[in-house]
């Protein structure tokens, strides 16, 4: 959709509101214009004809409608200005019917060369013919009287009265406009006159303070009326540089989308009305848009970015705002918003909106966003707190699930996770951190074949916290490559113990991208593999899709390395993000782990049972091993094994527990023959 379609789209929410009212001013705006033009061209046509003054005028306002002055983004386009000096000047000399003949021809004039909406031009016809008459009115009741038959011209003790009905000219047309401009986007009345009254003000005043000048010259030289052709230029201009340069301070370049200035503008206005109505702030980063630029150069950047803009733009509500902060970050403002879950949906509507491939440079690409949500007024009610939570939500999006609402507990900069933070630190020398085992059970024999550890922190004083709690926390803070070192050393040893007591278990660490891109990770699984002398094939690292966003490249060789070393890879919670099969081909993992979210739907939707069937199929055409995580029950677990899943994890075959608890259920289990587990895993 071009940027003219989108201007001329009517709003999908208030439509009804925004029609009636089209309606309620056009419908005899456009009868009186239709009653006047048809009586002046009935009555007077002669008179009309023979008027040098009505002829010079309508050629001025031709020509200046030929070349209107066109600032893009502005509602209501500067070029009708020449218009408003001829036809207040028509007003003062020859009467309502000729001024409202003028405008009409100016409005018609403008819509052939601009072509807007049908619904447009009828209303701009109703508006001025209404505004004109507003004005004439204050200029009979006040004892002005111009006509047709009998023209006037302004003499000095006129200019009161007549600034006064240019006053009811400016406010009443402005106030028509406004209403609509407000319905169409949902603001507030008088939040959309203020936004724009200081400029409209300054270019009617310069307009409509020539009129009596011109007026004068219709009635005593029609001839020289070209002379004013010079000034009003000047004040087009003016009007040009001060209008273009509003719009650049406030909008982005690229994209013509709100910037930055406006969006903090807007938000402090959502903000400044009643606190307690709720409102959405997200902040929105492109993945992997770095790649793009790289690779394809940045004018194919650039172009992604306006694609994005106007997928964005197109996905909201005309009261929404999006804006452009820079590079691949944009905000969307949501004034109105009923509460949490809708906030939510829409983030994942706009990520579903982006999903969609964008054809660049002869190529495909896909622009996946993180989506950070802060809420007011639960996460903060000024601009900058918003803003800043949900920057920090943006940022556990991006490692996560895509779309994160912000909570205190999870901020590192909240004075809680501070906290949290200095006790993880104790924890970790502590040795308040335990690794859990979860079994991995193969289907065929229903033998525990691996296991996976996760991690536990034994607070003295909250419990067990589990792993969402405090990973990300370590992730953010630099803490993460101790804490996996503690749990591979752990977990390395305890399978040590499985391995020499005749259960040769593959065991499963969870690894962060902090892990991935610290230079000395390898080194270090390398080491704790020595120390406890298991085998590399005894250990598999779990990474997920997102781990590979932020740097591609430097993970993928990471990874290489590590299965050079022999360690097996393992494709965490697929599904959830959005690596591409051919990604799963590139990437050298040996297994992959069907997410909980299919696994748990896999009886109720067939959807989703298509899509565990076809992830196993595609899976094992490309060697790999597949595991179905999170099966709480047998009829989800013989399903999955019909869908040709190889292993099963989750509540059913075990929950985790600590590896001695893990180590009497293997000892009830009949001893493997040796290294089954590591040969034949898939069964
Ligand atoms: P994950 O790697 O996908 O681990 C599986 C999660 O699903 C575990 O949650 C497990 O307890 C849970 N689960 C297993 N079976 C079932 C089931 O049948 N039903 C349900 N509802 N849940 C089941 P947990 O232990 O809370 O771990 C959550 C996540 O934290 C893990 O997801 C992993 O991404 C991360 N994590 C855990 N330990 C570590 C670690 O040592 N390092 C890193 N980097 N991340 C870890
Ligand atoms: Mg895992
Ligand atoms: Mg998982």
């Amino acid at each position: 959709m071009s940027r003219e379609d989108e201007r001329n789209r009517l709003p999908a929410t208030g439509r009804v509101a925004f029609v009636t009212y089209l309606a309620a001013v056009s419908i005899p705006g456009v009868t009186l214009a239709g009653l006047l033009i048809g009586r002046v061209v009935l009555t007077d046509s002669g008179l009309l004809a023979g008027s040098v003054a009505f002829w010079m005028a309508l050629a001025l306002v031709g020509a200046g409608e030929a070349r209107p002055l066109f600032l893009p983004g502005l509602a209501d386009p500067v070029g009708v200005a020449t218009s408003a000096t001829f036809s207040y000047a028509a007003l003062l000399h020859l009467g309502l019917p000729v001024a409202i003949l003028l405008h009409v021809s100016g409005v018609l004039a403008a819509a052939m060369v601009r072509r807007p909406a049908w619904w447009r031009t009828v209303f701009n016809v109703a508006q001025y013919s209404i505004s004109l008459a507003a004005a004439w009115a204050t200029l009979t009741l006040a004892g002005y009287h111009a006509s047709l038959p009998h023209p006037a011209s302004p003499r000095g003790g006129d200019i009161p009265v007549i600034a006064l009905a240019g006053v009811a000219y400016f406010l009443v047309n402005n106030v028509l406009v406004s209403s609509a401009v407000s319905l169409f986007s949902q603001r507030s009345l008088l939040a959309t006159m203020r936004a724009d009254f200081g400029y409209h003000a300054g270019v009617n005043t310069a307009l409509l303070a020539v009129a009596p000048l011109v007026a004068v010259v219709m009635d005593q030289a029609a001839v020289l009326l070209p002379l004013f052709v010079l000034p009003l230029v000047a004040i087009h201009k003016h009007a040009e540089v001060s209008v273009a340069r509003e719009h650049e301070a406030l909008h982005d370049a690229l994209t013509g989308l709100p910037n930055r200035v406006q969006l903090l503008e807007r938000t402090e206005t959502t903000l400044g009305r009643d606190i307690n109505r709720p409102a959405a702030l997200f902040l929105l980063d492109l993945d992997r848009f770095k790649e793009v630029n790289d690779t394809l150069g940045h004018p194919a950047g650039d172009e992604v970015l306006q694609i994005v803009a106007v997928r964005l733009r197109a996905s909201l509500r005309p009261g929404d705002v999006v804006a452009r902060l820079g590079g691949d970050e944009f905000a969307v403002l949501l004034p109105e918003v009923a509460d949490r879950d809708t906030a939510v949906e829409l983030a994942h509507r706009l990520r579903a909106a982006l999903d969609e491939p964008i054809q660049v440079a002869g190529t495909f690409v896909t622009a996946d966003a993180s989506i950070g949500i802060a809420l007011a007024p639960e996460h903060g009610s000024t601009f900058e707190l918003l803003h800043q939570r949900a920057d920090v939500a943006m940022y556990l999006a991006k490692a996560g699930r895509g779309v994160e609402v912000y909570s205190a507990e999870r901020d590192t900069n909240s004075p809680q996770r501070l906290g949290l933070l200095t006790e993880l630190r104790g924890a970790l020398e502590r040795d308040e951190i335990e690794v859990h085992f979860q079994p991995k059970v193969r289907l065929a024999d229903a033998r525990v074949v691996g296991a996976e550890a996760l991690v536990r922190w034994r607070h003295p004083d909250r419990g067990m916290v589990p792993p969402d709690e405090f990973v990300p926390l370590a992730e953010q803070s630099g803490l993460m490559p101790r804490l996996t070192d503690r749990v591979l050393a752990y977990t390395t040893e305890q399978a040590a113990g499985w391995w020499a007591s005749g259960h040769p278990l593959v065991v499963a660490v969870n690894v962060s991208i902090r892990d991935l891109l610290d230079p000395g990770f390898l080194a270090r699984v390398d080491a704790a593999l020595g120390r406890s002398q298991l085998p590399a094939e005894a250990l598999i690292l779990e990474i997920t899709e997102r781990v590979l966003i932020s740097d591609y490249a430097r993970g993928l060789d990471v990874l290489e390395s590590l299965r050079r070393l022999g360690v097996g890879l393992s494709l965490d919670d697929f599904g959830t993000g959005y690596s591409s099969l051919t990604m799963l081909r590139r990437l050298p993992v040996s297994e992959i782990k069907i997410d909980r979210s299919f696994t748990a739907r896999v009886l109720d939707s067939p959807e989703d049972e298509s899509i565990v069937r076809s992830i196993a199929e595609l899976a094992h055409a490309l060697g790999l091993t597949v595991v179905a995580e999170g099966v709480e029950d047998a009829p989800v677990r013989e399903r999955v094994a019909r869908l040709g899943c190889d292993l099963v994890q989750g509540w059913l075959t075990g929950r985790p527990v600590r590896g001695t608890e893990l180590a009497a259920v293997l000892a009830a289990q009949a001893p493997a023959c040796p290294r089954a587990g590591v040969d034949a895993p898939g069964g």
